[in-house]
């Protein structure tokens, strides 16, 4: 036998019992006379204890030979330790061991194994067995699969069926570039990873399946960045004869139970705010509403005094930062500057309006504006002694989004984004389309089988160009603390409307035909109305554990930014035999 019991489980009301331990040695601390040996699983950690007199010679100095992360079996007596450490359960007791097995020796491992390790990113990741043998991803990788049984628990009590959808398909509509994976039956014909099962789930709605779900892997070939992967997992849904009420009240109640059962948190109702109010309010689709600091609209108050910059802006904008006035000195204000100004924001400037607690008003446009002038501002932002303005100016979309940036740095600066705090909404109301000024074309906000407003359909048939910029769709997002945690759409299943939308996206019928013919073929035979969405599951273990949406740390084996799994090594050349059977070879000799 293994083991009586696990590293995290021995307690006072052990004490006298013998016991048998498996697990791997996190260290020891050799006293000369005594030593102590931490004792590692899933679990927990016991400490052991060597003592001269008390432990047999021999086994003294075999133990001695134990080095971190060694596999070993202890049998031993539990015994009441003599200096208690209240940081770890079993802090109150240790083994005095009496016969050990080593079962299998270590390397030593190339960075410590230890809640903070001293190992950068790539080692971590090529070693990622021994990363994943610490208790933070131990507990992240554990979170996620109770999060996974929850899900699961939660749907297939609400009468949700899960179906598995193929990974071998053709190119899926969400708008990023497919993985291609070459056929070795159909010479020169490749295979696209899904990105997601758009168009699998509903189809499974003409079938008659009415509510299906799938935890489901998606693959997208996109640039990386920390919240991002290339291969993910989504919880994916979607329902027949259902409104967008119905689907919101579906996944609320997921949302709401996943927070009880696995955090123990009573989420409120979750508020909806509409793309336009996101927009306006935050300057993006997926506020984080955990603190105000609105932005307000300066353009009637700050235009037309001779101040050129601010009248020539298509938009000036401000937040105010509640009692920031005397936290920020001239060097700070610079400094906030410069770094609104770095590239990845593209700030030109940052203009303050502080109202200091002796009353006094202190602006970087003090020259142009009077202390009136700049009253009308503070008072505009149901502004108090002690606050300060942060505003800023220019071409209104770019402006609003720099100014969330800024909103959200303050907002982390002054503390008001807790990772405890969860504040969920429901963002509604996206535009169906979105017109793209490069490629003078119109892309699938969501994505092309999104349906209009049922108030906009009329529009979206007869209207002209202009027209289309407007239109509203039933497609929604949920968003958790500022990150998007996924979304959905209803689906049009009137031939009209998505012949339309496809003419709109600049599909030719043919196009559309040879893309999703299967598709549209399936919607011949009476597809109910229909709509669903899909949750990053990723990331949304990751925000409900750390309150943000890195995800790394919640898949096994996640690539890095490269795209490279670095502990298997891949991706990675074929023999030339492998690239002569799918034929793929002579078209890479060619590229040489
Ligand atoms: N397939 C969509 C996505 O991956 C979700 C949906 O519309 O249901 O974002």
């Amino acid at each position: 036998m293994y083991r009586t019991h696990n590293c995290g489980e021995l307690r006072m009301e052990h004490v006298g019992q013998e016991i048998t331990l498996s697990g791997w040695v996190q260290g020891s601390r050799d006293l000369g006379y005594m030593m102590y040996t931490d004792l590692r699983d899933r679990y927990g950690i016991t400490q052991l204890i060597f003592t001269e007199g008390k432990t047999d010679k021999n086994l003294f100095e075999k133990a001695r030979t134990l080095g971190r992360e060694f596999v070993v079996k202890i049998q031993g007596t539990v015994i009441e330790r003599q200096s208690k450490n209240p940081n770890i359960p079993t802090g109150n007791i240790e083994i005095q061991v009496t016969e050990l097995d080593i079962l299998n020796a270590s390397k030593t491992p190339p960075f410590t194994i230890e809640d903070d390790t001293d190992g950068g990113e790539d080692l971590r990741m090529k070693y990622r067995y021994l990363d994943l043998r610490r208790k933070p991803l131990q507990e992240s990788i554990m979170f996620r699969s109770k999060v996974a049984v929850e899900t699961r628990s939660y749907l297939s009590q609400q009468g949700f069926i899960e179906v598995e959808t193929p990974v071998l398909i053709k190119s899926t509509p969400e708008g990023a570039r497919d993985f291609v994976v070459p056929s070795r039956m159909n010479k020169g014909q490749f295979y696209a990873l899904p990105q997601s099962p758009q168009t699998f789930k509903q189809i499974l709605m003409v079938s008659g399946f009415d509510k299906y779900f799938q935890l489901v892997k998606c693959f997208r070939d996109e640039d990386l960045r920390a919240d991002r992967q290339p291969e993910f997992t989504q919880i994916d849904c979607e329902m027949s004869f259902v409104t967008q009420e119905d689907i919101l009240n579906t996944f609320e109640g997921l949302t709401r139970y996943l927070f009880k059962a696995c955090k123990g948190i009573d989420l409120p109702t979750l508020p909806r705010m509409t793309y336009d109010e996101a927009m306006e309010k935050y300057g993006s689709d997926k506020p984080d509403i955990r603190f105000g600091m609105e932005f307000h609209n300066l353009n009637d108050l700050a235009k037309g005094k001779g101040f050129s910059v601010f009248d020539n802006a298509e938009l000036v904008v401000g937040i105010n930062a509640e009692g920031q006035a005397n936290h920020y000195s001239n060097k700070d204000i610079k400094k906030l500057t410069e770094w609104m100004q770095r590239p990845q924001i593209g700030a030109k400037g940052l203009v303050y309006v502080k109202w200091n607690e002796d009353d006094s008003i202190k602006s970087s446009v003090g020259k142009f504006y009077s202390d009136d002038d700049l009253k009308e501002w503070l008072h505009a932002f149901g502004a108090k002694k002690g606050d300060m303005l942060l505003i800023l100016s220019g071409e209104d979309e770019k402006t609003r989004k720099q100014m969330n940036e800024l909103r959200l740095e303050m907002g982390t600066r002054m503390g008001l984004r807790q990772p405890d705090d969860f504040k969920p909404l429901w963002v509604v109301d996206f535009p169906l389309l979105e017109w793209d000024e490069e490629s003078e074309r119109f892309h699938a906000m969501h994505h092309p089988f999104t349906s209009p407003k049922k108030e906009d359909v009329d529009r979206m048939l007869n209207g002209d160009h202009e027209t289309m910029k407007s239109l509203r769709a039933d497609a929604y997002d949920l968003v958790i603390n500022g990150v998007e945690i996924g979304g959905g759409s209803i689906r049009i299943h009137n031939k009209e409307l998505q012949s339309k939308n496809f003419e709109l996206l600049g599909f030719t019928k043919e196009e559309a035909q040879a893309q999703f013919g299967f598709l549209l073929g399936a919607f011949d035979y009476g597809a109910p109305p229909h709509g669903g969405l899909a949750f990053g599951f990723d990331r949304l273990c990751a925000v409900m554990m750390t309150g943000h949406g890195a995800i790394r740390d919640f898949i096994a084996f996640p690539k890095n930014n490269q795209g490279r799994d670095m502990m298997i090594d891949a991706p990675s050349p074929i023999h030339n035999e492998q690239l002569d059977e799918l034929c793929l070879k002579i078209h890479l000799d060619e590229e040489k």
